[in-house]
């Protein structure tokens, strides 16, 4: 019997989704349906003017120079390993505690990745990075997962003593801070994933390159077209990789809501934080001179599995992000790594969850969801 019980409160079951996209669909509708049917009117459908405008947008959303619409994170990801020149036998440094994406660019590209385990912050450990350059060392990835901004001061700085490249996975971190800049204008490429659960999220796949290097951006924005930048003249073997106008439209109506999206994300999140005090559970901590956005509240409980069934019963949804780390993988069998190489990692894979959190989630939600848990 659960202490709420034994005190004598009925708490009804309250049904809570893990996530859903419906609610913040329906709160802004009628601007969706009304750009999307602009599109659609237009009769342009592929890198047009809504394009242009999210590319302008972003890039002063970010604080960079360029930006450069591509078709998803990992393309974009992909594109710019590529545009950096790191390729075969190439050493990236990145972390081991990751979605299997990041991990991805660099073996798509033939560059090898080198695993790093994670701080307490969920991102990559600033103190283990120097070890472990080598000659073939190229570039490091950060990756700010969850939303909170990996320690870019410090990466920065030994990227700077060793002539590294500094590659940021954004896909998690829209509208983040470390310190006095965004997350994506830290490095010498940001890379963006609009899927539709990401906070910026579009109504299918779409992705986004920011940088302040001239020279990637243009190759990129080529790149991402067969290699074309003049019609039918084709100067290197690019792939397709071009955003659609209805996505592009889409993200330019979010983002112009996108102060409201995140705030209501750190209410929710607040709350978990202040009210959630079952002694049981480690809750998510934040990095001093950050500024996170949430996107996903995680929180790491010993015998996970069984604390999961007890929500799910409550009639609460929640999800592991991540239950297999990448060195883990049947895909990365071939990189030579085993169970124990990583022991923060794997421990953190088998111990965190994830709450729900979502736009247009009711206070009364949130509150249940905090009850639950300290009644467990
Ligand atoms: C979602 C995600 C990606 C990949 O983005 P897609 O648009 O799905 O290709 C890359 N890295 C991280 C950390 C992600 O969460």
């Amino acid at each position: 019997m659960s202490t709420l019980e034994m005190s004598g409160r009925e708490t009804k079951i309250m049904k809570i989704e893990f996530n859903t996209l419906i609610r913040h669909y329906q709160k802004y509708k009628e601007e969706y349906c009304a750009a999307m049917y602009k599109v659609v009117e237009s009769g342009s459908y592929v890198l047009a003017t809504e394009v242009d405008n999210f590319e302008k947008n972003f890039k002063n959303f970010v604080g960079t120079k360029h930006c450069i619409g591509v078709n998803s994170g990992l393309d974009a990801l992909t594109l710019a390993f590529r545009s950096l020149g790191v390729g075969p036998g190439d050493e990236v440094l990145a972390p081991a505690y990751t979605y299997i994406a990041s991990i991805m660019a660099i073996t798509s590209n033939g560059a090898i990745p080198i695993l790093v385990e994670p701080d307490e912050y969920y991102t990559i450990d600033v103190d283990k990075l120097e070890g472990l350059i080598t000659n073939k060392t190229k570039a490091i990835l950060a990756v700010h997962l969850y939303g909170q901004p990996a320690n870019m001061t410090k990466i920065k700085e030994i990227a700077n003593k060793y002539n590294l490249y500094v590659v940021e996975d954004c896909a998690q971190s829209h509208g983040a801070f470390h310190k006095m800049h965004m997350t994506g204008a830290w490095g010498d490429v940001g890379c963006f994933s609009f899927y539709p659960t990401k906070n910026l999220g579009a109504f299918g796949d779409a992705g986004a390159v920011v940088t302040n290097n001239d020279k990637v951006g243009e190759q990129i924005s080529t790149l991402r077209n067969y290699g074309s930048r003049v019609k039918y003249e084709f100067e290197e073997v690019g792939i397709n990789s071009r955003l659609d106008e209805i996505q592009a439209a889409v993200i330019n109506v979010k983002l112009s809501h996108y102060n409201e999206i995140r705030s209501g994300r750190e209410k929710i999140a607040t709350t978990y934080l202040y009210n959630i005090n079952n002694p049981h559970l480690i809750l998510p901590r934040i990095r001093e001179n950050s500024q996170p956005v949430w996107h996903l509240f995680v929180i790491r409980a010993e015998g996970r599995e069984e604390f999961r069934s007890y929500l799910e019963d409550k009639g609460i949804g929640t999800q592991i992000h991540y239950p297999i780390p990448p060195h883990l993988t049947k895909a990365y069998d071939g990189l030579g790594y085993e169970a124990g190489d990583f022991p923060i990692t794997e421990n953190y894979s088998n111990q965190v969850l994830s709450l729900p959190l979502y736009d247009g989630m009711t206070e009364n939600e949130v509150e249940y969801v905090v009850e639950m848990i300290n009644a467990y």
